[in-house]
């Protein structure tokens, strides 16, 4: 299925993305939620969490340790950040192409309903 994730790795609508490897992209959010507010996405088709085979692990670990290199590179790594996925309707999934949430660049409210 594609999503709107999908056109922006196919370059079919705009966004700015803050990163890219061989294997996902990161670009920033449309309506960040937090100053830094980029959203890291794989290559490779998957709409939810639910869809990732047990046996491929690194699909997942590539977008959390992409997210803290780009912390790293952008110098807040210290400071500190969170990452996040939401899984379908309770989880509050909007876009059904997996990808990981990282917001930063200010103290971050406490999980909430
Ligand atoms: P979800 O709710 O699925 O976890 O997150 C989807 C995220 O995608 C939301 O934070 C939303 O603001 C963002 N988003 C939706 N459409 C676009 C778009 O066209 N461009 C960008 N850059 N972000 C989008």
């Amino acid at each position: 299925m594609s999503t709107i994730f999908h056109k922006i790795r196919d370059r079919e609508i705009p966004a700015e993305i803050v990163y890219e490897d061989d294997h996902l992209f990161g670009f920033r959010d449309i309506a960040p939620q937090a100053p830094v507010h980029v959203l890291f996405v794989p290559k490779q088709d998957f709409a939810t969490l639910n869809d990732v085979p047990q046996d491929q692990p690194e699909i997942i670990g590539r977008l959390a340790l992409a997210a803290a290199k780009y912390a790293k590179a952008q110098g807040f790594d210290n400071d500190g950040y969170r990452i996040v996925m939401n899984c379908n309707g309770d989880g509050g999934q909007t876009v059904f192409q997996i990808h990981l949430h990282l917001l930063a660049g200010a103290p971050l409210g406490r999980f909430g309903t």
